[in-house]
């Protein structure tokens, strides 16, 4: 099985796989890693380059080509998580089907002014900001014309970069939720992004599609954004019950090392409630492990001082 292909070439030796913690019979119960720090944000405050990233937000964009893989419920929750946790928070829909903005509370299909407006018409993306567990800048149905509407334009892969340097002191975090597929939205938020954050389902068949993501950032780092990295992959919808979802987990830690969060988003209803209601599912559901799993995730992303290349 070609996995392996997908190593970078700087990726160090796959380490041993560490046996999974509390994996017997377990009922819905985030894990959360012991060990000492991890990769993932870079904090507002490190220097980059020699600039001086102060109060800069972190971009984090969650891609994944595949289609139901909880890049949306991830975007979503980890953005309320970070907001729990005292940072600045900004989520962005770039996917036309709108569910991230859905699981806001809002409908797509009404809204005015959306991302369309600020990738094409470059309207200035505090106007489409919306206020509401975290702020966020909303979809509408039009987004769907916006690769066609952008690839007749100069800069066509910078326009979100663009866009967010109105925005990028205002927020600690920026959270892209790209659409399934690796198209210009995507490509757009691998350009102004610092890291890129993949949620894979824990099932063999999801774990090939990363093959082609690395590929296309890799693309994206040769042209257009050299530091753009896999900052970090979160396994989601786990069933720890099933040798299957285990061994998803070991082939990921044996090809990604270190980039696999420890924090595993198990397979729960809840996820798929909570956004009925316009609700995360720490609002929707506050003492849950299902919302605790995503405060999980927040703390390994904001423990992560040091973003190990992945180049
Ligand atoms: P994507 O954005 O990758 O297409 P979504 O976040 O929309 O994926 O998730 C797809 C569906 O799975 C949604 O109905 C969502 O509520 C549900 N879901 C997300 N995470 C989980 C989980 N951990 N367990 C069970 N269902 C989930
Ligand atoms: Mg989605």
């Amino acid at each position: 099985m070609g996995l392996s292909r997908i190593l970078p070439r700087s990726q160090p030796p796959p380490e041993p796989v560490a046996p999974e913690p509390d994996e017997t019979d377990e009922p819905e119960v985030a894990t959360q890693p012991t060990s000492g720090p991890r990769l993932h944000a870079v904090p507002s405050s490190e220097v980059v380059g020699d600039v001086e990233e102060h109060a800069m937000a972190s971009v984090i964009a969650f891609a994944n080509q595949k289609g139901g893989v909880a890049k949306t419920t991830t975007t979503l929750n980890l953005g309320v998580a970070l907001k729990e946790a005292g940072q600045r928070v900004l989520i962005i829909d770039l996917d036309p089907q709108g569910n991230l903005t859905m699981s806001q509370g809002m409908n797509p299909d009404v809204i005015e002014r959306s991302m369309f407006d600020v990738l094409v018409h470059r309207v200035p993306i505090s106007d489409v900001i919306h206020t509401v567990e975290v702020d966020i800048a909303v979809a509408s149905i039009d987004l769907a014309g916006a690769e066609l509407a952008l690839s007749a334009l100069i800069g066509r892969e910078r326009a979100l970069e663009k866009a967010l340097v109105e925005v990028r002191d205002k927020y600690d975090y920026v959270l892209l939720d790209t659409p399934p597929s690796l198209g210009l939205l995507t490509i757009n938020a691998f350009v102004a992004a610092d890291g890129v954050i993949v949620p894979v389902q824990c099932e063999y068949l999801s774990l090939r599609g990363l093959v082609q993501l690395e590929n296309t950032l890799a693309m994206v780092r040769e042209n257009l954004n050299p530091a753009v990295r896999v900052q970090g992959i979160v396994p989601t919808m786990y069933d720890g019950r099933t040798l299957h979802a285990r061994e998803a987990i070991e082939i990921l830690q044996e090809n990604f090392g270190d980039l696999v969060f420890e924090t595993r988003i198990r397979k729960t209803v809840r996820y798929a409630e909570a956004p009925v209601k316009g609700s995360s599912v720490l609002r929707y559901d506050p003492t849950r492990p299902s919302a605790q799993a995503y405060r999980d995730l927040a703390k390994e992303v904001l423990d992560g001082a040091q973003a190990r290349e992945h180049a």
